[in-house]
Formats: C-alpha cells, structure tokens, sequence
C-alpha cells in the first residue's frame, strides 16, 4: 500500500460475506466502538482455486456497489494480501480494534486464524463473531462427541438440543459523516478490483435480480406473501414460483440466516414452514461437513469412491455446459443457469446426476462449471451438493439412484412450462415427446419444426445404456462401502 494520511480510527469492520447493514453482528460491536473504518478486501491468491468468479463475482461487484451506497460512500476498498492490509492499516492509524464475521471456507479459516495471531501480537483487538449460521458447527455434536455425518440426526437432534437460533439484532443507529472514517486516497475504487468486465451477459444476467439488502429483503417478502404456502410440494416444480431465490444473497450476506429464519417461523406452523426450515438446516450441515471435513472439497467424502474411474471426455463435458445434450430437461436447466446465474434446486439434481452418472463424469468437473456460473455458487452447498448426488457424499443419495431425466421431466414439469421457456426450439413439440424428442414420429417432429442434429441435438448418450454401465461401475464400490474421509 502506499503512503496516506493519518486518519482517527477506533475500530475497522472487515467485510466479507455479509454484505449488509441489518443484523450484522460484526458492524454493531464496531459501531460501538466510536469512529468505524469499514473495509472490503479483494484478496485473490489467498483463496486459491476457490477464488470468487464468473456470475458470483458479479454479484459481489453489485452488492458492495449497494453497501457502499447504504454507507453512504464510506465503504473502502482494497487489494492484496489481507494480512498485509489490515497489518498495515491498523499501524499507520493507531487502530485498536478489528471486527469481521466468521466465514468457514479452510482458505479463509487459515488466513483468519493467522491474521488474528499476528494483530494480536502487535496489541489490536480481534473480535470474530457469527453472522451466516444459526448453530456455529463446534455447538452440534453427537453424544460421543463426534461430528454427525448423516443430516436427519444432525438437524433434528443436534441442532435441536443446542441453544436456538438468535433473533435478529435491532438495526444499527448511525451517522455516516460522524462514525465513518473519511476515504483514504490509497483506497481503490469498487471497479479497479475487477469483479466485472462489462461485458454483455453481465448485464443481460444480473437484469432480473435486485441486488442490494432491499432486494434480500423484498425477495424474502414476496416469498412469505406468495411461496410459502404450498412450499413443500411446489418446491419440486421449477415453473412454479414456490421457491424463495434467496441463496444469492445469503450466500453473499445480503440477508442473514437468522432474520429468514425468524420471519419464516414467525408464520402460521405447517408442513411448508418446517419443510422451508429444514432446507435451511441443510445449508447448516453442508457448513458443518466442511468445517469438520475439509479435505471434502477436493476428495470424495467416502473414501471407498478413492480410485473410482471418471470418464474423461471433453466433448460431452462442453455440451453438458452449454445446453445441447440433446436431453430437453437438461440442457434446459443447464440454460436457465446460463442466461440467470440460478437453476432451480430439482434441475440441479437432474443435471448433477446426468453428468456424474449417465456420463459417468467427475462431480469436481461439474463443481467447477457451477462454481463459474452460479450467483449462489458456495463452497459448502456447492461441494456438498455435488458429493450427494455423485453417490459419495455424506448422507448421500445410494449410488443406484440415477434420476431418469425424460421421466424427471414429466413428473415435474408435465406442462412442459419451465422446458418450452427455456427452449424455444422445442416448442411446438406436444408433451408426450417434449422430454424425448428422439421418440417422436417423423411427421410430428417435422409439424414442430425440428429436425435432430440440426435444429435440436440427437441425444449424446443412450440414456437406457449408460444407466446400466453406471451401474456396473459403481457396483465395484459396493464391497468398501461405509468408509469416509475422514478415516
Ligand atoms: C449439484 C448441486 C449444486 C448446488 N450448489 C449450490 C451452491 O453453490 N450454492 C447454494 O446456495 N446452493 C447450492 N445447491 C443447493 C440448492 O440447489 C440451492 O440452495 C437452492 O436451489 C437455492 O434456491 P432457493 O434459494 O430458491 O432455495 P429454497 O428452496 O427457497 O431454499 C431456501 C434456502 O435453503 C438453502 N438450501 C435449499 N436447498 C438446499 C440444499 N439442497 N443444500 C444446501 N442448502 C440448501 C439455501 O440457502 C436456500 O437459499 C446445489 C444443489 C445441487 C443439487
């Protein structure tokens, strides 16, 4: 960093995925502290592989664009080596204190660890505190006290017998001008951190969100005065709008666990509200796993899958993230990821078993292309996720569960809604054959329009076929069954 004039600061507020003002445990201890220096730091060799990208970047760069607003322009930004950063900041400003939100990726928990030794040898205060999950993954243990690895006990005994999630903290009094650090003139600019590049898709794909703590909290809105009610089953269906299209911005922090958690309690007790929660408790065991397992990220959770053979095929890998597999409810989910940075949580399995078990593909392969175009894209869903469907996760769906996709297709889109949007193409077709087209009579295909392999792609795979040789593959596992990585 270079020179810069002495500022008065008592505290600096480090954000990072909680980007927001409304119950932010960090920012209120800070608050109290007198003048606040709040910071972002865009520091990419720390996170490795696992740094920010693609859609999720964008995001980032819509969301700190918001908070900078809400802080009414005292957010400041920087790059580099966090530890250098705050190291630097801290002794050229005489500040004591420094406050951020745990995060529990291993990149993240190694650099918090290291930086809080190092501030507190040179005499600044280091205050950690929780503001993404509503049980901190060391308070849930199972009675031997080892981690759960199966979510049914996690959630409903060990969650449930530790202390219940907090309630919302009462939004921060401030006065921007009075609390906030004036800008420095060696901070850097919101665009010199490059988290967009302006390029078309950019715009075309953040134009249906409202990225900002307002939108967190509108979505939340619209979703208990309209999804909620029927959540259970309607969850399942991805034309209808009984999803709640939050994990953007609980991922990035815009809105926490906690204050959708309250709300969603808050309603009248059914099937929807406990199922919705639930979902949430999901998200808690993915963080779980990962700070418990971290190795998961890159190794099968279940050891007995170590050696497993992936196919490796390029081709098949390209046309499953482009969208032209030639299987209409995949390519179709595989699109809406492309054109908005979001698919629905029923098609995210579809295509995650697709890749990893009729193209027999690695599940990191499709955990990268997710990672590149999600706006949700996190480390503990993502990776988690990834290993359930692959078959070698914890609690993870049996490796004989291959989801037949022309039959996903009809049980849960039957009307065709969410494929015909997302294909155009297919249209015209009628619904018996939407999930199949390769099954249409000539003369319907060509009253549609369609002509396979040109117009619309033949199937890459034999669906019938590589069930099977998936099947055959996997059964080798069967006689290692029960181990995990963590052994
Ligand atoms: C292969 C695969 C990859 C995935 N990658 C991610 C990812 O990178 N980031 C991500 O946030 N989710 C991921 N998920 C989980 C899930 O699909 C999304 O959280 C969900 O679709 C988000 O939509 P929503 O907010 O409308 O969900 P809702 O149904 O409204 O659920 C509310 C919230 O609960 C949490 N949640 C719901 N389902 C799950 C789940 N199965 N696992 C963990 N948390 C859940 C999310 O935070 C979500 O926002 C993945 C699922 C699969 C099958």
């Amino acid at each position: 960093m270079s020179e810069a004039k002495v500022v008065m600061i008592d505290a600096i507020m480090w954000f990072r995925q909680d980007l927001r003002v409304a119950d932010n445990p960090a920012l209120n201890a800070a608050l109290q502290q007198g003048r606040v220096l709040p910071i972002y730091i865009h520091d990419t060799a720390a996170a490795g592989e696992h740094v920010v990208s693609g859609a999720s970047a964008l995001w980032l760069h819509h969301a700190l664009a918001s908070l900078e607003h809400t802080l009414q322009g005292h957010l400041q930004f920087f790059k580099g080596d966090a530890l250098q950063v705050l190291n630097c900041l801290c002794a050229r400003h005489n500040v004591r204190h420094v406050h951020w939100n745990r995060c529990y990726e291993p990149w993240r928990i190694d650099q918090d660890t290291q930086i809080k030794a190092t501030l507190i040898d040179s005499g600044v205060t280091v205050q950690s505190h929780n503001g993404s999950l509503l049980w901190e993954p060391w308070q849930v243990a199972k009675p031997d006290g080892k981690p759960y690895r199966v979510f049914t006990p996690f959630y409903r005994k060990g969650c449930k017998s530790a202390a219940p999630p907090r309630s919302p903290l009462s939004y921060p009094y401030f006065k921007a001008e009075h609390q906030f650090a004036a800008k420095m003139d060696n901070a850097n600019t919101l665009q010199s951190l490059e988290l967009t590049l302006g390029k078309e898709w950019e715009t075309a794909t953040a134009k249906n969100w409202k990225i900002s703590e307002i939108g967190a909290s509108e979505q939340l809105d619209t979703f208990l005065a309209s999804g909620l009610v029927d959540y259970k089953t309607g969850r399942n269906i991805p034309a209808s709008a009984n999803v709640s299209r939050l994990s953007p911005y609980l991922h990035h922090g815009l809105i926490s666990p906690h204050t959708v958690w309250h709300a969603v309690g808050q309603q009248a007790a059914s099937v929807d509200t406990e199922h919705f929660l639930s979902e949430l408790g999901w998200r808690e065991f993915s963080y779980y796993l990962l700070f418990h397992f971290p190795r998961m990220t890159n190794q099968n959770f279940q050891a007995n899958f170590q050696g497993f053979t992936w196919e490796q095929d390029s081709e098949s890998l390209a046309a499953w993230q482009r969208g032209k597999t030639g299987i209409p409810i995949v390519d179709a989910g595989m699109r809406e990821l492309w054109q908005t940075g979001y698919m629905h949580n029923r098609v995210r399995m579809v295509v995650a078993s697709f890749l990893t078990k009729n193209l027999r593909q690695d599940w990191r392969d499709g955990a990268k292309w997710f990672w590149q175009t999600l706006f949700d894209a996190d480390l503990a869903n993502n990776t988690a996720s990834w290993q359930w469907v692959a078959g070698c996760g914890a609690d993870a769906a049996p490796y004989f569960r291959i989801f037949n996709p022309v039959t996903q297709g009809g049980k849960f889109d039957s009307a065709g809604v969410y494929t015909r949007s997302l294909l155009p193409e297919l249209a015209a077709l009628p619904d018996k054959y939407l999930f199949a087209p390769w099954l249409a009579p000539a003369q319907i295909l060509k009253k549609a329009g369609i002509v396979l392999g040109e117009t619309y792609p033949n199937p890459i795979v034999d669906l019938k076929a590589s069930r099977e040789a998936a099947l055959q593959a996997y059964a080798v596992l069967k006689a290692n069954m029960g181990l995990n990585a963590s052994d």
